[in-house]
């Protein structure tokens, strides 16, 4: 799960980590409000969407009066902002963080994520901060300094002083950008993040260490131990048809293919998707009923596929094992009646009570390709799309 710039400040602040003053915003007036709060020359306004790149597209803007807070507050407030991560369509903001400007002497990287290969916590720092971390990793990999960190100890503060020397914190700040890392640390583990990015970090003219920009993810799993943290939760930003999904408890992601999967099992969507893909198509989106799927979710499943205009077919794939075929196969008699299908359907089914899903099928009298494996599942539903 994913939250927005100003809520994970809020979150790091409560650590210790150290970050500009600054307030979450839904209107115009109370952006200006907010800076004659803050006080002070000058503010930075910042849209607030679950994608990075902000600055380049136009999504901050640092100004010198209230009368530009106004400004720049009704410009980004409503704006379409466009960036890398956004993808073309990009995103509307309806929501502002306004800040207190920073005076900035250095921007720096410093970044924290689950690596599976070692198991652990590992901390990214880099000296270049303020850029794409995957452009710096690509082109100058040797100025990422990582530290996988020992669950045991955590993060020592020999570790990150080294950490900070290394990225070139001066000496007069390393004591506080190591309280800094060890407070990202601490938040990091308690708050079961699966990452966290401070891109920059920033040294300011009297040496001070400060987040100026704040993204947590946070494992999915262990949200049931964080109210707090599912409270900030903006549906806003998420996908329509996932949060549709996760009403009637099916696994589902959105891809940019035209074939819409709906498969049991995560393993066997995984690979009902690569087979799609071995045959010369993209799937439209993973699809996992699960293994208690009733004809109820087998309809909501399709329902959820037939929204995306892209989908111009559907392959079943499903293996009978505590479910039956025969079941699924009404679920899916059911499903395209209910929702008039109108795009070329292939099924595949194996194991439990195969032969009566399959006759079940045949005598609905609907035009459903049946198919006996994964190829010919997949061969024929890339053929019916392509001369449908
Ligand atoms: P992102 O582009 O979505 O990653 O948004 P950031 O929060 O990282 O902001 C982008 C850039 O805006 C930063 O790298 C800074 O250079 C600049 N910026 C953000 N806040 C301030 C500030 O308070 N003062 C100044 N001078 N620049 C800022
Ligand atoms: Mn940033």
């Amino acid at each position: 799960m994913n939250i927005h710039e100003y809520q994970g400040k809020e979150i790091l602040r409560r650590y210790g980590v150290q970050t500009p003053r600054g307030q979450a915003c839904f209107s115009v007036e109370d952006a200006v409000r907010v800076a004659q709060e803050l006080g002070g020359k000058v503010w930075v306004v910042k849209a607030q969407i679950h994608a990075g790149g902000r600055g380049k597209g136009g999504g901050v803007k640092v100004v010198k009066s209230l009368e530009d807070v106004r400004e720049q507050a009704s410009q980004i407030l409503g704006m379409t902002l466009i960036t890398h991560q956004t993808g073309p369509e990009g995103r509307l903001v309806k929501r502002l963080l306004v800040e207190e400007g920073a005076d900035i002497a250095k921007e720096l990287y410093v970044g924290m994520v689950v690596d599976r290969a070692t198991q652990r916590i590992t901390l990214m720092a880099s000296s270049e901060g303020g850029m794409e971390i995957e452009e710096v990793a690509a082109n100058s990999p040797e100025k990422i300094h990582k530290i996988a960190i020992d669950p045991g100890a955590g993060l020592t503060s020999l570790d990150a002083a080294t950490v900070a020397r290394a990225i070139g914190i001066p000496e007069g700040s390393v004591a506080e950008a190591v309280r800094f890392m060890q407070g990202l640390y601490t938040a990091f583990t308690e708050c079961d993040a699966s990452l966290a990015e401070i891109n920059p970090l920033i040294i300011t003219g009297d040496g001070r260490v400060l987040a100026l920009d704040a993204k947590l993810n946070f494992d999915s799993n262990a949200l049931f131990r964080h109210p707090d943290i599912v409270a900030m939760r903006d549906l806003d930003e998420e996908d329509p048809a996932e949060i549709e999904a996760s009403k009637f408890d099916l696994s589902y992601i959105s891809l940019n293919g035209n074939i819409g999967c709906l498969v049991n099992g995560a393993g066997l969507a995984m690979a009902t998707m690569d087979t799609i893909k071995l045959f010369g198509a993209e799937p439209a989106n993973f699809l996992d009923v699960g293994g208690g799927a009733t004809a109820q979710k087998v309809t909501e499943a399709f329902k959820l596929m037939l929204k995306n205009p892209a989908v111009k077919g559907i392959l079943v794939n499903i293996f009978g094992g505590i479910m039956r075929c025969d079941t699924i196969a009404e679920g899916v008699i059911a499903a395209v009646r209910e929702v008039n299908l109108s795009v070329p359907l292939v099924v595949r089914m194996k194991g439990t009570n195969e032969d009566l899903g399959k006759e079940l099928l045949k005598k609905s009298g609907l035009p459903i390709i049946s198919a006996d494996n994964m190829a010919d599942a997949a061969r024929a539903i890339v053929t019916a799309v392509s001369s449908h």
